[in-house]
């Protein structure tokens, strides 16, 4: 039984509808021990026959037989199989992994063929010290010359210590000597093995054969045997094992850094892939804060997004103390004590000419600007205003307004009356923000009586008269009006009310209000020391000179309207300094027994706004996947570069899966490098050193779960290239990229 024999074997070639004939109908028997030489013109069909033999390209008619069996139902993982045991392969351009050393080219067969990598050293350098290169060992290969390279082959070759030894024109790229030299050594080193070697230089080899065959237009014409061949029917293969996981890792780790421009190449496209996504990522969150800063918020005027609203989870109301312990919390720049008078609707002033004007209002002893025209208030009766630029007092007449005397429009009873209270503006100043509302800087006293205009306002008042309750407004009387004249302990009624006290009369009964608000309940009893029917006794009960036939109030003396309505301020807003911190703050108000509200997490975001972000976010996704597809294409140019490398290790007897491993592991090397390196850049930042604003922000706007995706992004990146390309790569035959064909 032959180790290799075929029978009436013929390859054919199919390209374009064209079949052309490889080799036709050879009958041929090859034995271990045998030197053979395999001579003819070109295109004569040698290296097909040698391919075929070797397993690398399939034959289309008669039988090919190893050891005996049959190979034409063979798969590939058959031949894959039959290459790792049989084969080994010398190529005319040496097909050695350039930006190996000596060393690494022929470990790297003994790797991939499962040895440990401590057990191979001795018989690696066993290996180069037979074929001379000694000297060499951890020398690049790519600075050999031809002579040496082909060596490195031949080592190569017999470290798989496969029974078969195919070369394909070895000496072709080598200078007679040299080539002289290479045959020599194949002849010695492959004694007991068979040796196939195709030349059309015959007379080099002539005095090592044992056999001479002569190809011609694709057929056999001559096969000559020199000596008696002993067939020897234990033929040792080669027994390898599957590479090992370590050694996987080894060869990875080896071929991301072996060729440096591919690295820095790769590993700035990665790079580049990360920071394009966080820059863009960063860059979109901060767009996002802006807009949700310029949010709104219908109930609340002021919503800076460093506010925070403030009550008591006691529900009382603020003291000295509170104020003392706010303003000495860490991160608060501003306490405002008078929270309405920010949120307050406001007041509006008039004078006898009908002049006009409304203004939220702000304690004068806040006002720390520039008065264009005028001076600061002195009293509790003068104010000042900031003017914005839609505001009715302008540049021009400014004269028409400072100066003047004005009274306040918070009842149309008493702004009616002569003796109403008059404010008069001293101050003007223009500040030529475009802002909705001036505002109005008024006294301690008068922000206090807003504010208690504004708890009225917002409370439910229930009256109980004979022992019935009733809601105010349900009584069709008018409002609770605070009047000096009034005597404390009583109030003055219309007429009106009449119909619900005993014999219909109020007069001396009793009336007890209840008034609830969001922050109080409280109650007080009062009895009616006079009722208005006219003209007369309203005037005569009020002091007041308006009358129509319309009023329907109820006066009350203001030390009792204090009791109900003057309660302190239940609430109040601080400003913090760094946004950083704001969860912080939070945190510790609360700790301090305060009920918090962030106004910058209450903010809505008109729809217009919300569709522009919409589209920022399809943008974003538009140029996430361009870089991605530029990037995909930038490394499969650079993997593309390594398709020599994995035919070369394919030959060497790497199966499929393991060259995918392998280039998955090499990638995936490069692309953690990559963000290690964005890590490291952070924290240097992180740390002061590094102040490019584009990594503040990165930093600013990342958080731990937007990193730990980048990552997972970048891995699968390049986890999925690493597939792809390992398909493209195994497309073409390991051995069409050998020969250079494609
Ligand atoms: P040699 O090695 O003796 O010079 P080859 O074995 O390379 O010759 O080629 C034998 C014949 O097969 C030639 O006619 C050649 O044109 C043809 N041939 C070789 N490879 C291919 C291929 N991949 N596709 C088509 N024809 C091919
Ligand atoms: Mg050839």
């Amino acid at each position: 039984m032959s180790l290799i024999s075929l029978k009436n074997v013929s390859k054919f070639y199919y390209s374009k509808g064209v079949i052309a004939s490889g080799f036709t109908r050879v009958n041929l028997e090859l034995n271990d021990g045998e030197f053979v030489a395999i001579t003819g013109e070109s295109g004569s069909g040698k290296s097909t026959l040698l391919n075929v033999i070797s397993g690398l390209d399939s034959y289309e008619e008669g039988e090919m037989y190893i050891n005996g069996n049959e190979t034409s139902h063979y798969t590939e993982k058959d031949f894959e199989d039959y290459r790792r045991k049989y084969i080994g392969n010398i190529f005319q351009s040496f097909n050695l992994v350039n930006s190996y050393t000596v060393y690494q080219n022929i470990e790297l067969v003994l790797l991939l063929n499962g040895n440990k990598k401590k057990n191979i050293k001795k018989n690696v350098l066993e290996l180069i010290k037979k074929v001379g290169l000694y000297k060499f060992r951890n020398q690049k290969v790519s600075k050999l010359s031809g002579g040496q390279k082909q060596r490195v082959a031949i080592a190569r070759a017999l470290a798989k210590e496969t029974p078969i030894i195919i070369a394909d024109e070895p000496t072709g790229n080598l200078d007679s000597k040299s080539a002289s030299e290479v045959l020599k050594l194949l002849s010695e080193v492959a004694k007991d093995k068979l040796v196939i070697v195709v030349t059309h230089n015959y007379d080099q080899i002539e005095k090592y054969v044992t056999r001479k065959i002569t190809m011609s237009d694709g057929r056999i014409i001559e096969d000559k045997n020199f000596k008696e061949i002993n067939k020897n029917d234990d033929i040792k293969t080669s027994n390898y094992k599957n590479i090992t996981f370590f050694n996987k890792i080894r060869l990875g780790i080896r071929n991301a850094f072996n060729i440096k421009v591919k690295f820095i190449l790769l590993l700035a496209v990665y790079l580049f892939i990360i920071l394009a996504l966080s820059v863009e990522y960063a860059s979109f969150k901060n767009d996002e804060y802006i807009v949700k800063k310029s949010g709104i918020n219908a109930y609340l005027f002021d919503t800076s997004d460093k506010r925070i609203i403030l009550t008591k989870k006691d529900k009382s109301s603020f003291n000295d103390e509170d104020y003392n312990k706010l303003s000495k919390l860490d991160n608060i720049d501003k306490l405002v004590k008078e929270d309405h008078a920010i949120e307050g609707d406001g007041l509006s002033f008039y004078d006898d000419t009908y002049l006009y004007m409304y203004g939220r209002i702000k304690n004068y002893n806040e006002f720390n600007k520039k008065l264009d025209y005028g001076r600061m208030p002195e009293n509790d009766h003068e104010f000042i205003i900031e003017c914005s630029d839609n505001s009715n007092i302008y540049d021009q007449n400014y004269d028409q307004y400072l100066d003047k005397e004005f009274y306040l429009d918070t009842n149309y009873i008493l702004s009616q009356s002569k003796n109403k209270e008059k404010y008069k503006l001293v101050g003007i100043r223009f500040n030529g923000e475009n802002s909705a509302d001036d505002t109005i800087y008024v006294s301690d006293n008068l922000i206090k009586d807003s504010y208690k205009k504004g708890i009225y306002n917002m409370s439910d008042i229930f009256v109980n008269i004979n022992n019935k309750t009733y809601k105010l407004y349900s009584l069709s009387v008018g409002s609770i009006i605070p009047l000096n004249k009034v005597k404390e302990g009583t109030i003055i009624v219309p007429q009106i009310l009449n119909q619900y006290c005993k014999y219909e009369n109020c007069n001396n009964k009793e009336v007890s209000f209840n008034v609830k608000n969001r922050y109080y309940e409280d109650n007080l009893s009062l009895k009616v020391s006079g009722v208005y029917y006219n003209k007369y006794s309203y005037r005569n009960l009020t002091g007041l000179d308006y009358y129509d036939e319309f009023i329907t109030e109820i006066f009350i003396n203001p030390n009792d309207y204090n009791r109900l309505f003057e309660k302190g301020y239940f609430q109040a807003s601080v400003y913090v300094n760094d946004l950083d911190k704001f969860d912080e703050t939070i945190i510790s108000l609360n700790n301090l027994g305060y009920k918090t509200f962030a106004v910058k997490d209450s903010l809505y975001v008109e729809d217009s706004v919300a569709i522009v972000q919409i589209l920022k976010v399809i943008v974003t996704v538009i140029i996430v996947v361009v870089l991605f597809v530029i990037s995909y294409f930038v490394t499969k140019v650079i993997v593309k570069s390594r398709k020599i490398y994995f035919s070369t290790i394919r030959m060497l007897g790497s199966t499929k899966k393991v060259c995918k491993k392998l280039l998955t592991i090499e990638l995936l090397v490069i692309s953690n490098i990559a963000c290690l390196i964005f890590a490291g850049i952070l924290v240097l930042t992180n740390l002061g050193y590094i102040k490019t604003s584009v990594f503040v922000n990165i930093l600013e706007y990342l958080d731990i779960y937007e990193y730990i995706l980048l990552f997972f992004i970048i891995n699968t990146m390049s986890y999925v290239i690493s597939l792809k390309y390992a398909k493209e790569i195994f497309k073409d035959s390991a051995i069409s990229t050998l020969k250079g064909d494609n």
